[in-house]
């Protein structure tokens, strides 16, 4: 069975538990590794994160996994919240540096996600599985490419185990990054983040502050689509899933999912893959 894994991000009203719930019980039926829940950077969901992984965990029975940013956060805030997720039972997190919301002046305790990820080595030890990000397309505020892969490296020295990218809709890009990272010794699996395209609008924003690239031709294509609903969901299904065909055939360890909390759009890719 194919290694997968669900992002979602914590639902704050009851209509959006309501669809929260709906979602992980459709995509339930793909036997996820795990589901992710997003943090806050800031600690704007510092309940809500830790209330869904438990919700994951006890209402699902998943394997409900927490991001931890640590931007922001002082030193004994982020080991509070990791002795909560350990007492909920998680042996693996997603560790993160974090961007501060606009107008934030705190910086916390830890700048990068190295620190992060030695801080949870050191109080620790070796019982959570670390996952941290890496990116194909090169980090927004990295000066170059080289700069920006030492520095995951140091994530990779501090203790990661694994890593899951940014979204990129560009595969030779991740396989350009897995192979430098190879020849710069990091072995730990790099799972390609996919985020399926469900909101074009939203994803062109997105995509421009997280440093992502949309190639010229897709969006020629949706934009040619106009209001046609339907046709750009089967053309955005077809090129995420033409795009997961190729990384899975290239080697790549598996498949995470942004599913920004819908699951019609990752089922369309899905099962276009199956
Ligand atoms: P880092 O690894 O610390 O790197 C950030 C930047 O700093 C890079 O440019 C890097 O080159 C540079 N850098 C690293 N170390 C050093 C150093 N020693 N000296 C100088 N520069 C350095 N954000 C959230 O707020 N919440 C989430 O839940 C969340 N989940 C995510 C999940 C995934 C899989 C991914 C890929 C991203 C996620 N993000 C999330 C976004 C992430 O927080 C941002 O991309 C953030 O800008 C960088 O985080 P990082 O952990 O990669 O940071």
């Amino acid at each position: 069975m194919l290694p997968i894994s669900f992002e979602f991000y914590p639902p704050k009203t009851d209509e959006q538990r309501e669809q929260f719930d709906r979602s992980v019980r459709k995509l339930k039926a793909y036997a996820p590794e795990f589901m992710s829940v997003t943090f806050g950077a800031g600690g704007s969901t510092l309940g809500q994160t830790p209330e869904t992984v438990q919700r994951l965990r006890q209402q699902h029975a998943l394997d409900g996994v927490p991001h931890l940013t640590c931007v922001g956060g002082s030193r004994e805030e982020i080991l509070a919240l990791l002795a909560r997720y350990r007492a909920l039972g998680c042996t693996r997190i997603v560790a993160l540096r974090g961007d501060l919301p606009s107008g934030m002046a705190r910086s916390g305790d830890l700048r990068h996600a190295s620190e992060l990820v030695q801080l949870i080595r050191e109080e620790h030890g070796e019982h959570f599985h670390i996952e941290v990000a890496a990116y194909p397309e090169v980090h927004p505020q990295a000066p170059d490419a080289q700069v920006d892969l030492r520095h995951f490296k140091a994530k990779v020295e501090a203790g990661a185990s694994g890593a899951i990218t940014q979204y990129f809709y560009n595969a030779d890009a991740y396989f350009r990054f897995v192979e430098d990272a190879k020849r710069a010794g990091v072995d730990i699996p790099i799972v390609p983040g996919i985020m399926p395209i469900a909101n074009y609008a939203q994803l062109r924003r997105f995509s421009e502050a997280c440093g992502a690239e949309i190639p010229r031709w897709i969006d020629r294509r949706m934009r040619a689509f106009g209001d046609d609903g339907a046709a750009i969901r089967e053309f955005a299904a077809d090129v995420v899933a033409a795009l997961c065909r190729r990384l899975l055939d290239g080697g790549a360890p598996g498949l995470h999912f942004y599913t920004l909390n819908l699951a019609r759009p990752v089922q369309a890719v899905l099962q276009r893959l199956e």
